[in-house]
């Protein structure tokens, strides 16, 4: 076999990893409610968006559909 195809091969594995974690991450946090730390407005993000998104604990960088600031935001743990 030649390298390229097996650097082909780990790129596309990769790239099919990565896919499904944001996929499984995303969806996750599409469930959770949160609450923006600017404006104090609970949202649940879609989960394309909240997949790659940094997080430490239970704060997530999200941009708050309400008045657009990206930040951290704390989880909810009220019902929606
Ligand atoms: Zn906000």
């Amino acid at each position: 076999m030649k390298p390229l195809f097996v650097i082909i091969g780990i790129i596309a594995i990769a790239g099919l990893v990565a896919l499904l974690v944001w996929y499984f991450e995303g969806k996750s946090l599409s469930e959770k409610t949160f609450v923006c730390g600017s404006c104090g407005k609970k949202f649940s993000p879609k989960w394309w968006k909240a997949g790659f998104s940094a997080h430490m604990g239970e704060n997530t960088v999200l941009q708050c559909p309400h008045c657009g600031k990206r930040g951290f935001c704390p989880l909810s743990y009220e019902e929606k």
